[in-house]
């Protein structure tokens, strides 16, 4: 089967608010928002451990409540939309836009945004779907980023904000792991692929470093995993073989939890502005110039 992309899982989790720092305000939380997910990448890189091992374990719990008497807030939770990127065996067919079904679901939340926008008797709260983040999962080859990557990343970031990982990264050795992040930031400088975080006129100088702090991570190394193991006597998420046991929240061993804090409390609110101000703003800007145009070159109707 040529390259091609279809859609997976679809999860629905809740935020913690437990997690989220002062930097989410008050109205946003009473509110409730919507915070959703997309995970790309080839089948087997560990897209639903990842996402199960984020949500799961610290999130589900306590399903979007400040205290266990409040009542579930329905109208917060993280949504994770799952693309897979099939491939046909070694030789990949870039000819084939494996990308656009991506790009159009993601387009598809935006336009029915706009649609929800437009109605003259809108609802007050509009149920959102955008996406606010694109996991990009890259292969632990420890090589290079493949030609698939680098387009589907490219085409991505034209829409999204693309935060690329790097998937099982237990299969790489600590110099690995760093020799590959910085070939992969080289790469994506070189290729002229502009990912989130984005610096704006508006970022003071603690939100310049948050971002500065991020792109040195970028891209994320994680451990996925869905099992307990016992370290010291304490369970923890981690994977166990036969030389040893990785810790999946053990800063030391991967960066899951810096990946975890970036996604659920530092750039949490940052990721949904940035998405409704930068990527659904061109969206609808460029949606409703073709309209105007549209109804500017239409002959006029003979009252
Ligand atoms: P998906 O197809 O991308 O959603 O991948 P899955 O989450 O189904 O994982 C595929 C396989 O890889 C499963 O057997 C997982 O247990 C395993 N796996 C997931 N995450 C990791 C990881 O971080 N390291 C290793 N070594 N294996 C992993």
């Amino acid at each position: 089967m040529a390259a091609a992309a279809v859609e997976e899982i679809r999860a629905t989790a809740y935020v913690g608010f437990d997690s989220i720092t002062s930097q989410i305000e008050h109205k946003l939380l009473k509110r409730g928002f919507q915070f959703n997910v997309i995970v790309v990448g080839q089948t087997g890189l560990g897209k639903s451990t990842l996402i199960n091992t984020i949500f799961a374990s610290h999130l589900i719990d306590s399903k979007g409540r400040l205290e266990a008497d409040e009542p579930v807030r329905q109208t917060t939770e993280i949504q994770a939309v799952s693309h897979v990127i099939i491939e046909n065996g070694v030789r990949l067919r870039l000819n084939i836009n494996c990308w656009d079904p991506i790009v159009k679901y993601i387009k598809d939340q935006h336009s029915a945004y706009l649609r929800k926008e437009l109605t003259a008797m809108r609802d007050r709260h509009i149920q959102d779907t955008r996406i606010h983040c694109c996991l990009y999962f890259i292969s632990p080859t420890g090589h290079s980023l493949r030609a698939i990557d680098v387009i589907v990343m490219k085409k991505l970031s034209e829409v999204v904000n693309v935060v690329p990982v790097i998937a099982k990264a237990d299969s790489l050795t600590f110099e690995e792991r760093e020799a590959f992040k910085q070939k992969i930031r080289a790469e994506l400088v070189y290729h002229n692929i502009r990912l989130y975080p984005f610096d704006t006129d508006e970022n003071d100088e603690e939100e310049i470093q948050l971002n500065e702090g991020i792109r040195n991570i970028i891209p994320f190394a994680v451990v996925g995993s869905e099992r307990n193991v016992i370290i010291d006597g304490k369970s923890v998420r981690g994977r166990k073989n036969r030389w040893g046991v990785v810790n999946v929240e053990d800063e030391d061993h991967c960066e899951f939890v810096h990946l975890r804090n970036f996604l659920t409390r530092t750039h949490l609110q940052d990721l949904i502005e940035t998405t409704a101000q930068i990527h659904y703003e061109a969206f609808r800007s460029k949606q409703l110039l073709a309209l105007k145009e549209g109804v500017q070159q239409r002959p006029p109707t003979n009252q």
